[in-house]
């Protein structure tokens, strides 16, 4: 086979998703995989958790098993990179010299693990988080006796990781260039609370800290040279500070795009015939006030390839799925549901120090988004008020005796 009325690129969470949902609303036609990686779809995030601290082995990672794809006839190429598109004569050339044609293109890329620009950025032991192979070859050099880890970047996969090396009795330096950790992507009640508990676990944590370069020995990396001089000893490096999108064949073929691919409301990209999802594809998000964004989550790879499955079918509707995302660290369970950019206010349900609370966030009085450690019933409830609209009593939800389904101030409004 050379063609597939459907080909979809990036055989991660998005493509197996949109795959698996062309058949379930009854897709009758070829479809084709074509994905980087040597193995069928796999969840991502446990590479970080219960895959990294070998909870769980890797065939239960499996999205579906790998026999499931045959029984639904979804073809896959896998260990092939697509590296060219050419959007007038629809088709694709592989990493292997073929080429391959398509009816619907649906780009399902992510990203690849941003790396550091400085001297050392390629020393043996230097690690991105992103695929089985990157995480295995982590778990490869810890087998080897390393002991002494630095973790560059205080997001969630930093923190993650952080997390389960501190819990195997290691040495972990944590190294982030803003004055706090998850500063993107929180308030800073969130991140004071877990740079608390990872140093509470023993983990070095350092703010505000720029790394100069990575000195090696040998051609493996030995430590971490900061802007002031210091250097921090490390058999092994981890570095989580983002990733790049990995668009470059739609960008060379016309696609507009920046920060990512551009995308509608319907997730096409402005080529015909060519769709973009998940961590990939950049788009105004109803659910931060129209801002053009990417979103780096399950949910939302899950949902827009579900969009986009529908719209290959007949059945267009603009993507605008409600955003959440969760993050294990020790044995604390983050829920977020929304989106805080541009938040003007927050409210603390709680005390962080009993490890159970939950954060408020607004904007112009309305409730945007909430971040829950170990609060099932908030996640729940904050999530059902955002998604209404609801107006909230500031002072009854900063009660946590109160059920914050109670908090609304207007509840013939909700
Ligand atoms: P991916 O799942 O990354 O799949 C893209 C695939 O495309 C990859 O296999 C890639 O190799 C392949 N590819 C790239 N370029 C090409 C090409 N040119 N040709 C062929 N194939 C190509 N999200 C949460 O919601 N909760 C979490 O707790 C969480 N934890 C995470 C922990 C880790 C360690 C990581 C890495 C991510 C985590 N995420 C989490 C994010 C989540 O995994 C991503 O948002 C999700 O995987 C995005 O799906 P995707 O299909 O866009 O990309």
């Amino acid at each position: 086979m050379n063609r597939a009325d459907v080909v979809i690129v990036g055989a991660g969470h998005g493509g197996a998703q949109c795959a698996i949902a062309l058949r379930q609303s009854g897709f009758p036609g070829t479809i084709m995989v074509i994905g980087r990686e040597p193995d069928y779809p796999y969840e991502r995030p446990p590479l970080s958790k219960e895959y990294f601290a070998r909870e769980k082995s890797f065939d239960r990672l499996y999205i579906r098993p790998p026999g499931f794809w045959a029984e639904k006839t979804i073809d896959f190429r896998l260990a092939t990179e697509v590296i060219e598109v050419d959007p007038d004569a629809k088709q694709l050339t592989l990493s292997d010299g073929a080429t391959f044609g398509y009816g619907k293109l649906v780009w399902a890329t992510g990203g690849d693990p941003r790396r550091l620009s400085c001297a050392g950025a390629d020393l043996t032991g230097v690690h991105g988080v992103r695929t089985r192979a990157d995480c295995d070859a982590l778990m490869a050099q810890i087998d080897a006796g390393a002991r002494r880890i630095a973790v560059i970047g205080g997001g969630f996969i930093g923190l993650e990781a952080a997390a389960v090396l501190s819990k195997m009795g290691l040495n972990v330096t944590l190294l982030e260039a803003l004055p706090r950790v998850l500063a993107r992507v929180a308030g800073e009640e969130l991140s004071a609370f877990y740079q608390q508990e990872h140093r509470d676990h023993g983990v070095d944590v350092r703010l505000g800290v720029a790394v100069e370069l990575l000195q090696g020995e040998e051609g493996r990396v030995t430590g971490v040279r900061l802007t002031d001089g210091e250097l921090i000893p490390a058999d092994a490096v981890i570095v989580g500070i983002g990733i790049v999108p990995a668009v470059g064949p739609l960008i060379r073929a016309g696609a507009r795009g920046g920060n990512g691919v551009d995308v509608d409301a319907n997730c096409r990209t402005s080529l015909p015939d060519i769709h973009a999802i998940g961590d990939c594809a950049a788009f105004a998000c109803d659910h931060a006030g129209g801002a053009v964004m990417r979103v780096e989550s399950v949910q939302n790879a899950n949902d827009m390839a579900t969009c986009v499955a529908k719209a290959i079918c007949g059945d267009e509707n603009p993507y605008n799925a409600f955003p959440w995302f969760w993050s294990n660290q020790y044995d604390l369970k983050l829920q977020t549901a929304g989106i805080n950019s541009g938040f003007d206010r927050t409210i603390l349900r709680g005390n962080p120090a009993d490890r159970t609370f939950s954060i408020l966030y607004f904007r112009q009085e309305q409730l945007i988004a909430i971040d829950c450690v170990n609060m099932v019933k908030d996640y729940v409830q904050g999530r059902k008020l955002i998604e209404s609209g609801a107006i909230i009593d500031f002072d009854r939800a900063s009660d946590p005796g109160a059920a914050l389904k109670d908090a609304i101030s207007d509840p013939i409004a909700a």
